[in-house]
């Protein structure tokens, strides 16, 4: 017998009032979608549909993530009696399954808490339009901010900058500040402490995350999603991500105690074979709403006002949470669906066909992707100055490389990805969220990782056989965006650097770049 049996939960009342939605990543029991929910009249709808795995080509872990917390989720559910119309993996697009539940339970009114996804908004209005539905849209509030409190904020400003946004997003929440309003230390933002390398030894023995081993119905999920996603990235030997609640909270609890201590200095830091480092691995939980935001940033500010946590490291993790997830989120609802097509560098280069694979013999990108594919994960940093900034670097197409990494990590959806790939890593939407590109050569990657020791190129080397690739399209790129950023109050000085370099040096330099773009981004 299966441990997951949708046949098995409470049937649906009849006649039905309200048939609430519940998407992959909304397996909140606190949602706006059940404020009114009556098990007498109502009932819940959940799906696993193909397309939702297939419109980018997701990673295995990945899709064992959603489809094993949404079983977890449905069966908590049905166990607190609630009629819960599941359906199991099939093929077809939420809006078939939602139009064949439909015509099963033929509900009065459909509620749902707002999706995430411009796309899946769409899919969902226009399918309920179609079956003369009224839609019972709900804000969601498991974010601090409403999109329209962003969008108010965004109101007349060309640039939007994170930073502003979040320090009035500490004054309104009334977090990290004094009595009187100031902020705690004296100042906004301590990143500055937090750009710290490992020493040549690197960070030594770590202390191991609180993975959970698979239960019953996760095991069934991963053979499902090995079988049936066969042909997907990724593996699921390792796999141990949190699908509860519990499980999620258990990761952030032993994470609090145990590791983030370190995560505020050695932040940025990359080590060889240390995917996790001491960073809080929640960014799966957090955006299918197994944790709640606010749960979090006062247990960290807890933490700190009692002395157990440094204050940098304290505001440095809750910039993340309060400032960085809510500002990405903002920028995308007020600037979908134009900003899936920006490409304000013109970049048209194919994403490397190795990104799939970490077939490579530069270090630094063949462990990010190794880990990448091994455990749906890499950190902040190696996301962006290493698989982002190479892309950059070498011009890829910017919606190549965001269909990759909505792929690729179990934390993807697109709400976050999508900013953080067009704008922040890319610089796509031409410095609407970014203030310049993030670009640098092979040697911040020696300065903050162990990787370049044992890789066989020199980081400071610019031409010939030993020469970094990152190093060598790091120039390329500001003799390729020269006019472009030579007035740019961040970039000239690096323009002015470029123009020191003698004709012949700069010739050399862009033959050898072009022939890593005609080696798909491989040296030769
Ligand atoms: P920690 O380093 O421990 O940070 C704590 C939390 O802060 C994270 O869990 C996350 O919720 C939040 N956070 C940190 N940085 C950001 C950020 N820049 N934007 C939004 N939230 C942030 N994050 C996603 O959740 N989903 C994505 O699909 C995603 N795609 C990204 C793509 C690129 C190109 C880049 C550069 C970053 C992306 N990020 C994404 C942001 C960030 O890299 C991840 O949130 C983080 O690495 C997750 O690991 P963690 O939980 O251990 O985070
Ligand atoms: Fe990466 Fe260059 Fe360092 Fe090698 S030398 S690990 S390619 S940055």
């Amino acid at each position: 017998m299966s441990a997951f049996e949708p046949q098995t939960f409470p049937p649906a009342p009849r006649p039905l009032r309200h048939l609430v939605l519940v998407l992959g990543d909304q397996l909140d029991r606190a949602s706006s979608a059940f404020d009114d929910f009556d098990p007498a009249q109502d009932a819940v709808w959940m799906a696993e549909v193909a397309e939702e795995s297939t419109h980018v080509w997701s990673s295995q872990p990945r899709i064992a993530v959603f489809l094993a917390a949404m079983r977890h989720f449905a069966v908590e559910l049905a166990e607190r009696g609630w009629a819960v119309d599941y359906t199991p993996l099939q093929d077809g697009s939420l809006a078939e399954a939602l139009a064949a539940a439909v015509a099963r339970l033929q509900p009065q009114q459909l509620v749902l808490t707002a999706p995430g996804d411009w796309r899946v908004l769409q899919q969902l209005r226009q399918q309920a339009r179609a079956l003369a539905l009224p839609l019972d849209l709900r804000d969601d509030r498991h974010f601090f901010a409403t999109v329209r409190d962003f969008a108010a904020w965004a109101e007349g400003r060309k640039q939007l900058r994170m930073e502003y946004f979040y320090r009035e997003m500490r004054r309104r929440h009334r977090v990290l500040l004094t009595a009187d309003g100031e902020p705690e230390g004296g100042e906004w933002n301590y990143d500055e402490a937090n750009r710290v390398p490992f020493g040549p030894q690197g960070p030594g023995i770590l202390p191991a995350p609180a993975f959970s081993p698979p239960d019953a119905i996760t095991r069934e999920v991963i053979d499902l999603v090995r079988e049936r996603f066969a042909t997907h990235p990724g593996r699921l030997d390792d796999f141990g991500w949190p699908v509860t609640p519990s499980q999620a909270q258990a990761l952030f609890d032993d994470w609090l105690a145990h590791r983030a201590q370190a995560f505020g200095p050695f932040q940025d830091a990359m080590w060889p074979g240390q995917p996790f480092l001491y960073h809080a691995l929640i960014a799966s939980s957090l955006n299918l709403k197994l944790l709640e935001p606010r749960q979090l940033v006062a247990q960290v500010e807890a933490a700190w006002r009692a002395g157990r946590l440094p204050l940098a490291g304290a505001e440095g993790f809750i910039r993340q949470i309060l400032g960085w997830r809510e500002y990405v989120r903002g920028v995308y609802w007020t600037q979908m669906p134009a900003y899936l097509d920006v490409n304000a560098l013109d970049a048209r280069q194919p994403l490397p066909a190795w990104y799939w694979s970490a077939d490579t013999p530069m270090r630094c990108l063949r462990e990010s992707l190794s880990q990448t594919l091994q455990h749906g994960y890499a950190h902040h940093i190696q996301r962006l100055m290493v698989t982002g900034l190479y892309a950059l670097l070498l011009g890829v197409e910017p919606q190549a490389l965001h269909r990759w990494y909505l792929a690729v990590y179990v934390d993807a959806v697109e709400w976050v990805e999508l900013p953080n790939t067009i704008g922040m890593s890319q610089w796509a939407d031409g410095g609407l969220l970014a203030s310049k590109p993030y670009i640098a050569s092979g040697q911040y990657i020696a300065k903050m990782s162990g990787y370049c020791q044992g890789c066989r190129f020199k980081p400071a080397g610019v031409t010939g056989p030993e020469a970094c690739p990152f190093t060598t399209l790091y120039w390329d790129f500001l003799a390729r965006h020269e006019a472009r950023f030579e007035k740019h109050s961040r970039l000239a000085l690096q323009v002015k650097n470029l123009r020191r370099l003698d004709p012949e040096q700069r010739r050399r330099i862009q033959i050898q770049a072009e022939q890593l773009r005609a080696h798909d981004g491989q040296p030769v």
